[in-house]
């Protein structure tokens, strides 16, 4: 099944206890598109400025990335977020936010990419994700992500988002922040009640919690041994899940948790580097080695 993903193309400026990283290539589009492109080949729908290289953009198509919906838009920079992290690596803060590109930006979803079964609609502006969302024929599965930014300041446009999705993914701070409910099943349950019909609360070395009205299934994180970079690792997961869902005939239940191990695994090889450096060179095995090393919880 075809797979679209629309978000944010990216600098990232990445304050870690002791390590600062400037201008690294990322945002939650791109992150997704790396780990989804062992699946499928995915279609990016992004802007970026005519700041950003076009070797970057080369490293995707050689992925198998179709980047015929990577606008560059000429005399505009590209989005530019700052995050800073706390000592665990786990809780993290947007320190700057530059829309840059954004800001304008009218996406005009190429006509190659309307029949798109399984769209993405990753973290980004909730106005754009409603924008694509308008443009594609019938999509199978609409799942979304999204931050505090955008429930602090975009709660309207969100709303309308989450009316109209099958499926959200969202950190476990953001679930909170969201619904008011610290108790993690409550706030899935809660955000059932705004629309989609699956949560997925992402809960970093905890691994993550799929809710549905039928059932809460958690997921163990991928034990490693060194982390280098957790920036991008929910776009990651993401991109795993839905990569595997699209080379799914059907959607069963069995396919959804499977897509929940995907994507741990996919997540996982992004916390090994910076940007998508990690994830862009996976040797053939690997994925399948990590997979069977799973802790999974059984249902007995
Ligand atoms: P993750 O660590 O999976 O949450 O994704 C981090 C990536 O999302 C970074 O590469 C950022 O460029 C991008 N990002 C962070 N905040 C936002 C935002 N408010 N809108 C769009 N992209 C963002």
């Amino acid at each position: 099944m075809s797979l679209l993903v629309v978000g944010s193309v990216a600098f990232d400026t990445i304050e870690m206890p002791s390590l600062l990283r400037q201008q690294q290539p990322g945002g939650s589009a791109l992150y997704f598109s790396a780990a989804a492109s062992y699946f499928c080949a995915v279609r990016l729908m992004a802007a970026v400025g005519d700041d950003w290289p076009a070797e970057n953009t080369a490293q995707l198509e050689q992925l198998g990335v179709d980047t015929r919906g990577l606008e560059r838009i000429e005399g505009q920079q590209t989005f530019a977020w700052r995050g800073r992290y706390a000592e665990d690596l786990e809780q993290r803060e947007t320190v700057d936010l530059q829309l840059n590109v954004l800001e304008q930006y009218q996406p005009r979803l190429p006509a190659c990419y309307r029949d798109s079964r399984l769209v993405f609609l990753a973290n980004g502006l909730p106005r754009i994700q409603l924008a694509v969302l308008d443009q594609i024929d019938s999509p199978e599965l609409v799942i979304a992500d999204t931050v505090d930014d955008w429930i602090r300041s975009e709660r309207e446009d969100l709303m309308r988002v989450l009316a109209r999705i099958d499926g959200l993914m969202i950190n476990q701070s953001e679930a909170v922040l969201l619904t008011g409910q610290q108790d993690l099943p409550a706030a899935g349950r809660a955000l059932l009640e705004l629309g989609p019909r699956l949560v997925v609360i992402k809960c970093g070395e905890r691994g993550s919690l799929a809710i549905s009205r039928d059932e809460v299934y958690s997921q163990p994180a991928y034990p490693l041994a060194q982390l280098l970079d957790p920036t991008g690792a929910g776009d990651s997961f993401a991109g795993g899940m839905l990569g595997y869902l699209s080379q799914q005939p059907q959607l069963s239940e069995a396919s959804w948790r499977q897509a929940l191990a995907v994507g741990t695994v996919m997540a996982s090889f992004c916390l090994e580097g910076f940007s998508i450096d990690r994830l862009a060179s996976i040797d053939a095995g690997e994925i399948e080695t990590r997979l069977a090393d799973l802790p999974r919880v059984s249902d007995d």
